[in-house]
């Protein structure tokens, strides 16, 4: 099933999403994503998608590198974003976006979005005109398409796309948890789209990893069904089987994932009605788990200075780990590595300010109560 009414350009459905890339140590593995991204285009695929604080910059210059460097401009879509931590005026907006240019080594985006958009955001957005600069940077041939990446509940996404029916694309947050999650809202913002005529771009289709580590009852569902399929094949068909999803990204760390990956999105095939049976018994298996919704993005961390130094995202997985899995080690990572230079879970003040910046709206004061009780009281 191909998605080219929507843009073009594209050539296939699937994107290298590159928040998470292959590490060796704090550094990019050039050689590795050499490799990665000589098989993706080899495979047919075309489209990558960064921002300016993806690895602290590194997502932007190892593209720069790996992609850039090495093809064809007219070879690759190569989508960025404005995103709110680095300008704070109108000002600041096109010497970040040059800056931007620059560090990937080119002269367009072929997408520009408006990052991370949730209410808050958006009306900082508009006091700043990013808007207005970003179809000012479109006119000039600086932006091939605007759009928005969106985190916040269906009202506010009718709000911005009416304000700015400009906008040509969205991306969501989309998969087969979130589908009707009542924080997420993932099929009512869906349907805001489709209901505005804009494509879909999907981000997060394994939910931040916990779709591919599943509950051992739910690997069992999958694996009954086909032993050789990954779980995030699942995950990430399910999404591109949406008629208005244009594009799915997927991060990968490492070549094996994106073989695995390519390997089912080459020659793209929605679920059958019996796969969507399977997912769906996955689904309820996973709501019926007490699991934080937590991406492992790190926005509460790395854009918030906790007065606690709590590693947040790495405590709610410690406690996914142990209620999901039952791994007990998890007592042992808890007090003698995640908390030893750290703040504990119960040393939280709940000043808020995490809170303010994470994208799934998580209550993270009210879920470190949770996870203080597991570790502290019960470890
Ligand atoms: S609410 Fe707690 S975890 Fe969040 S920034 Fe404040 S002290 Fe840190
Ligand atoms: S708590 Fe929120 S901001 Fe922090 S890592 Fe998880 S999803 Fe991201």
């Amino acid at each position: 099933m191909a998605n080219y009414k929507f843009f073009p350009e594209i050539k296939k459905n699937f994107g290298f999403g590159c928040m998470r890339l292959p590490m060796k140590g704090d550094e990019v593995d050039t050689t590795q994503m050499n490799d990665m991204v000589d098989y993706f285009i080899a495979n047919g695929f075309n489209y990558f998608d960064t921002a300016h604080g993806y690895l602290g910059g590194k997502s932007e210059t190892a593209l720069q590198e790996s992609l850039v460097k090495r093809y064809p401009r007219e070879q690759y879509i190569l989508t960025n974003k404005l995103s709110t931590h680095f300008f704070q005026k109108e000002e600041e907006i096109l010497p970040l976006f040059e800056q931007q240019l620059a560090t990937c080594g080119v002269t367009y985006f072929d997408f520009y979005l408006m990052h991370a958009q949730d209410g808050a955001i958006f009306e900082k957005f508009k006091r700043c005109q990013a808007y207005e600069t970003a179809l000012l940077l479109k006119e000039q041939g600086k932006i091939r398409h605007l759009g928005i990446s969106f985190h916040d509940k269906a009202d506010v996404l009718e709000r911005i796309l009416t304000e700015y029916p400009q906008v040509e694309v969205v991306q969501i947050q989309f998969n087969y948890v979130d589908y009707e999650d009542a924080s997420v809202e993932s099929r009512k913002v869906y349907e805001v789209c489709e209901k505005h005529g804009k494509p879909v771009i999907v981000m997060e289709p394994v939910k931040g990893g916990s779709l591919v580590n599943l509950p051992q009852e739910a690997q069992q569902v999958f694996d009954d069904l086909h032993a050789d399929m990954s779980y995030a094949s699942y995950a990430i068909r399910f999404a591109a089987g949406f008629p208005n999803i244009c594009m799915v990204l997927s991060g990968m760390n490492d070549m094996t994932q994106m073989q695995d990956n390519v390997s089912y999105m080459k020659d793209f095939h929605p679920l059958s009605d019996l796969e969507k049976e399977a997912v769906q018994k996955v689904c309820n298996i996973f709501r019926s788990m007490n699991i934080i919704s937590c991406t492992g993005c790190h926005y509460c961390v790395l854009d918030n200075d906790c007065p606690k130094h709590i590693q947040i995202p790495e405590l709610f997985a410690c406690y996914n780990e142990k209620t999901t899995f039952h791994n007990w080690n998890q007592d042992y990572y808890y007090h003698n590595i995640l908390t030893r230079n750290h703040g504990k879970a119960s040393d939280c003040i709940k000043c808020g300010k995490c809170e303010k910046i994470c994208p799934q709206h998580l209550p993270i004061r009210m879920l470190l109560q949770d996870v203080a009780k597991e570790f502290e009281q019960h470890g």
